[in-house]
Protein backbone atom coordinates (compact mmCIF):
# COMPACT_ATOMS: atom_id res chain seq x y z
CA UNK A 1 0.00 0.00 0.00
CA UNK A 2 1.77 3.09 -1.07
CA UNK A 3 -1.08 5.56 0.95
CA UNK A 4 -1.77 7.60 -2.40
CA UNK A 5 -5.11 9.22 -1.37
CA UNK A 6 -7.66 7.54 -3.54
CA UNK A 7 -9.32 10.00 -5.93
CA UNK A 8 -12.16 11.50 -4.60
CA UNK A 9 -15.57 10.25 -6.18
CA UNK A 10 -17.26 12.82 -8.28
CA UNK A 11 -19.87 15.05 -6.33
CA UNK A 12 -23.29 13.94 -6.62
CA UNK A 13 -25.17 16.29 -8.78
CA UNK A 14 -26.97 19.10 -6.04
CA UNK A 15 -30.49 17.88 -5.87
CA UNK A 16 -33.06 20.47 -6.99
CA UNK A 17 -35.24 21.90 -4.95
CA UNK A 18 -38.63 20.65 -4.93
CA UNK A 19 -41.12 22.35 -7.16
CA UNK A 20 -43.33 24.50 -5.56
CA UNK A 21 -46.41 22.77 -4.32
CA UNK A 22 -49.14 25.45 -3.21
CA UNK A 23 -52.45 23.90 -2.46
CA UNK A 24 -54.74 24.54 -5.10
CA UNK A 25 -58.09 25.45 -3.80
CA UNK A 26 -60.98 22.23 -3.28
CA UNK A 27 -63.71 22.39 -4.98
CA UNK A 28 -67.15 22.20 -3.92
CA UNK A 29 -69.66 20.53 -6.48
CA UNK A 30 -70.94 23.44 -7.61
CA UNK A 31 -67.67 24.44 -8.47
CA UNK A 32 -65.53 27.53 -7.82
CA UNK A 33 -66.93 30.72 -8.65
CA UNK A 34 -64.56 32.15 -10.85
CA UNK A 35 -63.79 31.20 -14.38
CA UNK A 36 -63.84 27.90 -16.47
CA UNK A 37 -60.15 27.58 -18.91
CA UNK A 38 -61.63 25.29 -20.79
CA UNK A 39 -59.71 23.00 -23.56
CA UNK A 40 -60.70 20.82 -26.86
CA UNK A 41 -61.86 18.09 -25.38
CA UNK A 42 -64.56 19.59 -23.06
CA UNK A 43 -65.55 21.54 -25.27
CA UNK A 44 -66.11 18.57 -27.62
CA UNK A 45 -67.97 16.64 -25.04
CA UNK A 46 -70.57 19.30 -23.89
CA UNK A 47 -71.11 19.77 -27.61
CA UNK A 48 -71.78 16.68 -28.69
CA UNK A 49 -74.85 16.64 -27.15
CA UNK A 50 -75.48 20.74 -27.70
CA UNK A 51 -78.32 21.32 -25.60
CA UNK A 52 -75.86 20.70 -22.70
CA UNK A 53 -73.40 23.13 -23.89
CA UNK A 54 -76.10 26.03 -24.25
CA UNK A 55 -76.96 24.86 -20.44
CA UNK A 56 -73.67 25.56 -18.95
CA UNK A 57 -72.45 28.49 -21.65
CA UNK A 58 -75.67 30.11 -20.40
CA UNK A 59 -74.61 28.78 -16.44
CA UNK A 60 -71.14 30.13 -16.89
CA UNK A 61 -71.74 33.26 -19.34
CA UNK A 62 -68.32 35.45 -19.74
CA UNK A 63 -66.82 33.26 -17.01
CA UNK A 64 -66.11 30.60 -19.98
CA UNK A 65 -62.93 30.55 -21.71
CA UNK A 66 -61.79 29.58 -24.70
CA UNK A 67 -58.54 31.09 -25.91
CA UNK A 68 -57.58 31.25 -29.83
CA UNK A 69 -55.57 27.79 -29.71
CA UNK A 70 -58.45 25.65 -28.86
CA UNK A 71 -60.58 27.81 -31.25
CA UNK A 72 -58.03 26.82 -33.94
CA UNK A 73 -57.89 23.10 -32.80
CA UNK A 74 -61.40 22.94 -33.15
CA UNK A 75 -61.96 24.61 -36.52
CA UNK A 76 -59.67 22.34 -37.91
CA UNK A 77 -61.33 18.74 -36.16
CA UNK A 78 -64.86 20.42 -37.56
CA UNK A 79 -63.16 20.25 -41.16
CA UNK A 80 -64.16 16.86 -43.58
CA UNK A 81 -60.66 16.58 -44.07
CA UNK A 82 -59.58 16.01 -40.48
CA UNK A 83 -59.79 12.65 -40.04
CA UNK A 84 -61.83 12.87 -36.98
CA UNK A 85 -65.03 10.70 -36.54
CA UNK A 86 -68.24 12.50 -37.95
CA UNK A 87 -69.73 12.72 -34.62
CA UNK A 88 -66.50 14.66 -33.37
CA UNK A 89 -66.74 16.84 -36.20
CA UNK A 90 -70.24 17.82 -35.83
CA UNK A 91 -68.90 18.73 -31.96
CA UNK A 92 -66.77 20.86 -33.20
CA UNK A 93 -68.75 22.45 -35.51
CA UNK A 94 -71.52 23.16 -32.85
CA UNK A 95 -68.55 25.09 -31.07
CA UNK A 96 -67.27 26.85 -33.40
CA UNK A 97 -70.61 27.71 -34.80
CA UNK A 98 -71.89 28.64 -31.53
CA UNK A 99 -68.47 31.14 -31.23
CA UNK A 100 -69.45 32.98 -34.28
CA UNK A 101 -73.22 33.29 -33.74
CA UNK A 102 -72.41 34.89 -30.38
CA UNK A 103 -73.73 32.08 -27.72
CA UNK A 104 -70.49 31.03 -26.62
CA UNK A 105 -67.70 33.85 -25.29
CA UNK A 106 -65.39 35.18 -28.23
CA UNK A 107 -61.72 33.31 -28.01
CA UNK A 108 -59.51 35.01 -25.97
CA UNK A 109 -56.07 35.55 -28.21
CA UNK A 110 -52.94 34.97 -26.07
CA UNK A 111 -49.85 37.34 -26.32
CA UNK A 112 -46.54 36.08 -27.99
CA UNK A 113 -45.30 35.67 -24.28
CA UNK A 114 -48.16 33.95 -23.12
CA UNK A 115 -47.38 31.34 -26.21
CA UNK A 116 -43.59 31.31 -25.28
CA UNK A 117 -44.89 31.00 -21.43
CA UNK A 118 -47.24 28.07 -22.67
CA UNK A 119 -43.95 26.43 -24.34
CA UNK A 120 -42.45 26.30 -21.35
CA UNK A 121 -45.58 25.28 -19.50
CA UNK A 122 -45.59 22.46 -21.96
CA UNK A 123 -42.19 21.60 -21.16
CA UNK A 124 -43.14 20.99 -17.17
CA UNK A 125 -45.84 18.73 -18.40
CA UNK A 126 -42.81 16.89 -20.32
CA UNK A 127 -40.91 16.46 -17.38
CA UNK A 128 -44.10 14.58 -15.50
CA UNK A 129 -44.05 12.69 -18.18
CA UNK A 130 -42.77 11.78 -21.41
CA UNK A 131 -45.62 13.41 -23.67
CA UNK A 132 -45.78 12.44 -27.54
CA UNK A 133 -44.84 15.77 -30.16
CA UNK A 134 -47.60 17.60 -30.42
CA UNK A 135 -50.09 16.98 -27.89
CA UNK A 136 -51.03 18.80 -24.77
CA UNK A 137 -49.91 21.95 -26.75
CA UNK A 138 -53.84 23.42 -26.35
CA UNK A 139 -53.94 22.32 -22.74
CA UNK A 140 -50.66 24.71 -22.41
CA UNK A 141 -52.34 27.42 -24.09
CA UNK A 142 -55.04 27.08 -21.53
CA UNK A 143 -53.03 26.89 -18.72
CA UNK A 144 -51.03 30.13 -19.61
CA UNK A 145 -54.00 32.10 -20.24
CA UNK A 146 -55.08 31.21 -16.39
CA UNK A 147 -52.04 32.22 -15.21
CA UNK A 148 -51.68 35.51 -16.58
CA UNK A 149 -55.02 36.55 -16.59
CA UNK A 150 -57.16 34.17 -14.21
CA UNK A 151 -57.53 34.34 -10.53
CA UNK A 152 -55.89 31.21 -9.07
CA UNK A 153 -57.82 30.98 -6.04
CA UNK A 154 -61.60 30.71 -7.96
CA UNK A 155 -60.48 29.92 -11.35
CA UNK A 156 -60.82 26.60 -12.72
CA UNK A 157 -59.16 24.62 -15.69
CA UNK A 158 -60.72 22.27 -17.52
CA UNK A 159 -58.66 19.39 -18.66
CA UNK A 160 -59.85 15.32 -18.91
CA UNK A 161 -55.85 14.85 -18.89
CA UNK A 162 -54.23 14.22 -15.82
CA UNK A 163 -51.10 15.22 -16.89
CA UNK A 164 -51.94 19.15 -17.46
CA UNK A 165 -53.98 18.72 -14.63
CA UNK A 166 -51.28 17.59 -12.42
CA UNK A 167 -49.15 20.53 -13.34
CA UNK A 168 -51.31 22.54 -12.47
CA UNK A 169 -52.75 21.23 -9.64
CA UNK A 170 -49.34 20.49 -8.66
CA UNK A 171 -47.08 23.30 -9.20
CA UNK A 172 -49.32 25.84 -9.95
CA UNK A 173 -52.24 25.77 -7.17
CA UNK A 174 -54.74 25.63 -9.75
CA UNK A 175 -57.97 24.09 -9.30
CA UNK A 176 -58.34 21.62 -11.85
CA UNK A 177 -61.86 19.60 -12.96
CA UNK A 178 -62.41 17.52 -16.07
CA UNK A 179 -65.87 16.96 -17.75
CA UNK A 180 -67.18 14.94 -14.89
CA UNK A 181 -66.72 18.30 -12.61
CA UNK A 182 -68.80 19.65 -15.17
CA UNK A 183 -71.85 17.26 -14.81
CA UNK A 184 -71.85 17.09 -11.20
CA UNK A 185 -72.26 21.32 -11.83
CA UNK A 186 -75.30 20.76 -13.36
CA UNK A 187 -76.28 18.06 -10.29
CA UNK A 188 -76.02 20.50 -7.97
CA UNK A 189 -77.69 23.06 -9.49
CA UNK A 190 -80.47 20.88 -9.93
CA UNK A 191 -81.00 20.67 -13.74
CA UNK A 192 -80.52 17.14 -13.69
CA UNK A 193 -80.24 13.72 -11.44
CA UNK A 194 -76.77 12.23 -10.80
CA UNK A 195 -78.41 9.31 -12.39
CA UNK A 196 -79.14 11.24 -15.54
CA UNK A 197 -76.06 12.81 -15.46
CA UNK A 198 -74.09 9.57 -15.58
CA UNK A 199 -76.35 8.63 -18.47
CA UNK A 200 -75.08 11.63 -20.34
CA UNK A 201 -71.43 11.33 -19.29
CA UNK A 202 -71.65 7.32 -20.87
CA UNK A 203 -72.44 8.77 -23.72
CA UNK A 204 -69.76 11.67 -23.71
CA UNK A 205 -66.77 10.38 -22.67
CA UNK A 206 -65.14 8.80 -25.54
CA UNK A 207 -66.30 12.15 -27.51
CA UNK A 208 -64.41 14.37 -24.76
CA UNK A 209 -61.59 12.23 -24.55
CA UNK A 210 -61.64 11.09 -21.02
CA UNK A 211 -58.68 8.32 -20.87
CA UNK A 212 -60.28 5.21 -19.42
CA UNK A 213 -58.33 5.00 -16.78
CA UNK A 214 -59.86 8.48 -15.42
CA UNK A 215 -63.09 7.17 -16.06
CA UNK A 216 -66.01 7.74 -13.64
CA UNK A 217 -67.86 4.65 -12.96
CA UNK A 218 -70.83 5.43 -10.86
CA UNK A 219 -73.59 8.01 -10.64
CA UNK A 220 -72.89 8.61 -6.31
CA UNK A 221 -69.54 10.50 -8.02
CA UNK A 222 -72.14 13.00 -9.90
CA UNK A 223 -74.50 13.61 -7.19
CA UNK A 224 -74.01 16.95 -5.11
CA UNK A 225 -72.59 16.50 -1.85
CA UNK A 226 -73.33 19.68 0.04
ZN1 LIG B 1 -73.83 20.49 -4.31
Amino acid sequence: MTGTPRPSLPSRPAVLPPPPHPTPPKQPCGGLPGRRFTDTGILLGLASEPDLLDEVAQRWGDRLVIVDRIQGELYGISRPTSGQAPKVRAAAAVVHDRMRAGTLPSALRLTDSERTYARTLRAQMGAIKKIPDGQSEGEAHVLSALLRHGDRLNDVLLVNDDVPARLARNVHGVATGPISAVLRETVHAGNRTAEEAMTLYARLIAISGVPARLRVIKAADLACTC
